[in-house]
């Protein structure tokens, strides 16, 4: 008998689903094996939906860096990045946020249409975590603050720093644990011309260039485009910049 090597996909199940806010919406996914998932040096990972209600999802061919290969012809279905919130890798479950945009979307219509028992595939972990610093600089809209809310609630007490986030207006506020020298403040988009994330960030950028600082930013990829300019004068091992999503017709494009 051979042993087959943990790819790290997972098969999971719906088992709870709360709307923390007017857009977002949590699923509770309860799945086998979850111990690789449990670490701060990779929050994300990467869901993979079913095409339709009830239809099983993707079942990709992972390389060794867990990144997929590709999907298995007819196949049908999608991937879509997501951000573990909260995870009990010993109970079994882990919890996602996912923001429920107008426009329809693989990722979005699960979470629309999730009841209990949904099944979803998931693979990861990935992505990037915050290393070590005194100050922070942590910005993003709503599909980054699943992270930046995980990455404030793991923090020492002594890290100070601001936070921004950017949601659509006051009933999407969703307060998280955070060290007292944090300063959080939401930004809200009805209220503010375009690109009010970057805005409000672009003067804070040049007061984050110290070795201790690091900069933390994901949302909308036109936004923070606009915000190069003011990153290019920070030291490139003390940021990360991602953009989340991108808006347009053709969606967020794949890596
Ligand atoms: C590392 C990483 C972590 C992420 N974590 C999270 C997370 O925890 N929660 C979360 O909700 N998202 C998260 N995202 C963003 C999420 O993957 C994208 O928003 C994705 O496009 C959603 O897929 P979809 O199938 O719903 O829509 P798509 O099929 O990608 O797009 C359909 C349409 O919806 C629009 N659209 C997509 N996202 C948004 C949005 N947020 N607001 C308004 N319009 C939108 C597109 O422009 C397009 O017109 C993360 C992305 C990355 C890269």
């Amino acid at each position: 008998m051979t042993d087959t090597p943990d790819d790290g996909y997972r098969l999971l199940r719906v088992t709870a689903i709360a709307d923390p806010g007017p857009h977002l919406r949590r699923l509770r996914l309860e799945g086998p094996d979850l111990a690789r998932f449990a670490t701060d040096d990779d929050l994300h990972v990467r869901l993979w939906l079913p095409a339709e209600a009830g239809a099983a999802p993707p079942r990709p061919t992972l390389g060794p860096d867990g990144r997929p290969l590709g999907v298995a012809r007819g196949m049908a279905g999608a991937m879509r990045y997501y951000t573990i919130r909260r995870i009990d890798a010993a109970a079994g479950w882990l919890e996602v946020d996912v923001v429920l945009h107008d426009a329809a979307g693989p990722g979005a219509d699960f979470a629309r249409r999730a009841v209990p028992g949904a099944i979803c595939g998931m693979s990861g972990p990935c992505g990037h975590g915050v290393p070590s610093a005194r100050r922070l600089l942590l910005a993003g809209d709503e599909t980054a603050l699943p992270a930046i809310a995980r990455i404030a609630e793991g923090l020492g007490p002594d890290v100070a720093g601001i936070a921004l986030i950017e949601v659509d207006g006051p009933r999407d506020v969703l307060p998280f644990d955070h060290p007292p020298g944090l300063a959080v403040s939401w930004i809200f988009r009805r209220d503010a011309g375009r690109h009010p994330l970057a805005a409000a960030l672009g003067p804070l950028l040049p007061g984050f260039g110290g070795a201790d600082d690091f900069v933390w930013i994901a949302g909308e990829f036109d936004q923070l485009q606009t915000l190069k300019p003011g990153l290019a004068a920070l030291p490139r091992a003390r940021q990360l910049c991602v953009p989340y999503w991108r808006r347009s017709e053709a969606g967020t494009p794949r890596s």
